[in-house]
């Protein structure tokens, strides 16, 4: 893959307002933004920290990827980005690797990226996604 750097963590939250006012408080900083996601029946809040972002996300319907996880996991971190160049080019060769993928073409993720899910079960259990910026 050779991601350039972790893009941003997902973190699975029951309440993003309560969420938001927990991480500006550990973090001593405030939330950049806040964004519906539609597809992923969720809402999104980041906080960038350097070139990384943590990315809350609580879930808008209880059947939902991310009300699931919840149910199943508990609250807590939910999958991890990378940023790479060349997605089409990346999911070929994780295929080429045997690695499983959720989505073999990219989907429009927030913040204008393209992304793509690798199967946790390819994986060790670590639900991963590869992003990569539209115009970049
Ligand atoms: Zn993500």
């Amino acid at each position: 893959m050779k991601p350039s750097h972790i893009e941003h963590i997902g973190i699975a939250v029951t309440n993003l307002e309560k969420s938001i006012e927990l991480y500006e408080k550990i973090l001593g900083q405030q939330c950049n933004n806040i964004e519906e996601v539609p597809d992923q029946k969720a809402r999104t809040a980041f906080f960038k920290i350097g070139q990384t972002r943590i990315e809350l996300l609580e879930s808008t319907d209880p059947e939902g990827a991310i009300a699931k996880f919840i149910a199943k996991k508990g609250e807590g971190i939910h999958h991890i980005a990378f940023a790479v160049n060349n997605i089409e080019e990346k999911i070929k060769y994780a295929e080429r690797q045997g690695i499983q993928l959720i989505n073999s073409v990219p989907r429009k993720g927030v913040d204008n990226m393209n992304i793509a899910f690798l199967n946790p079960k390819s994986t060790g259990g670590v639900l991963m996604e590869i992003c990569e910026k539209i115009n970049s």
